[in-house]
């Protein structure tokens, strides 16, 4: 099996090391050619070999020796719509999933939601596990972010690649976590549009290390 089927299956590893998911609830993908690879339906990772992840063409067809994920149309739709977008998480994730299972947006209580492309990160509408229409909802709430609830669901975070989606994914949960807390004290107060954009701005440049440069103020 190739590299990337191993570099997949220890990312969906991590999810569940992280809390993330526990048992079958879940899928990760990552982008592959025309197509991508995809962690199998119904497997828990603890029991998968990288040989059980599942190639999905961009037409759909499925190769390997498992079924594909239930929620590979909404995989494949991402790397569709999204050129920019490498690897694909979707978990229950434990306070992700308490927000969506109110259908709340996570609003600009935080500069950290910037991180994810906006002022907010949206819930999508509630569909059925694996369907298209689930797809079809999610992939709208993703519109201009990376990362979005899915109503009484769970979350689907993106990455532009696969070393940076577990990351990233611990990220979205964390800022759920503080969102629920914060919340549970009353609403808290929103930062405005110029205070968002100021935050947006600074993720241009934000989380990409680099050298020491004398000259340049920090
Ligand atoms: P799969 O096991 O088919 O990936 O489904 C898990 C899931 O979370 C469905 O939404
Ligand atoms: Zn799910």
């Amino acid at each position: 099996m190739s590299p990337l089927a191993e570099q997949l299956l220890g990312v969906a590893r991590g999810m569940t090391a992280a809390r993330l998911s526990v048992g079958t609830a879940g899928n990760v993908s990552v982008r592959d050619g025309a197509g991508f690879l995809v962690t199998p339906s119904g497997m828990a990772p603890e029991r998968c070999e990288a040989a059980d992840m599942t190639e999905v063409a961009a037409d759909g067809t499925a190769r390997g020796r498992r079924a594909p994920s239930s929620e590979w149309r909404l995989h494949r739709d991402i790397y569709a719509a999204r050129p920019e977008v490498g690897a694909v998480l979707h978990a229950h994730a434990p306070f992700a999933t308490a927000l969506a299972c109110q259908r709340l947006d996570v609003p600009a209580f935080h500069y950290m939601v910037a991180r994810f492309g906006g002022d907010s990160v949206r819930c999508g509408d509630y569909a059925t596990f694996g369907s298209q229409a689930l797809s079809d909802a999610t992939l709208a709430a993703l519109a201009g972010r990376s990362a979005a609830l899915m109503a009484n669901h769970g979350m689907v975070v993106l990455a532009d690649r696969l070393d940076h989606l577990l990351d990233r994914a611990i990220e979205f949960e964390m800022l759920c976590e503080h969102y629920w807390r914060a919340r549970s004290l009353g609403e808290p107060p929103r930062l405005d549009a110029a205070q968002m954009n100021e935050a947006l701005d600074q993720f241009r440049w934000y989380g990409r290390p680099r050298p020491l440069d004398p000259d340049t103020p920090t």
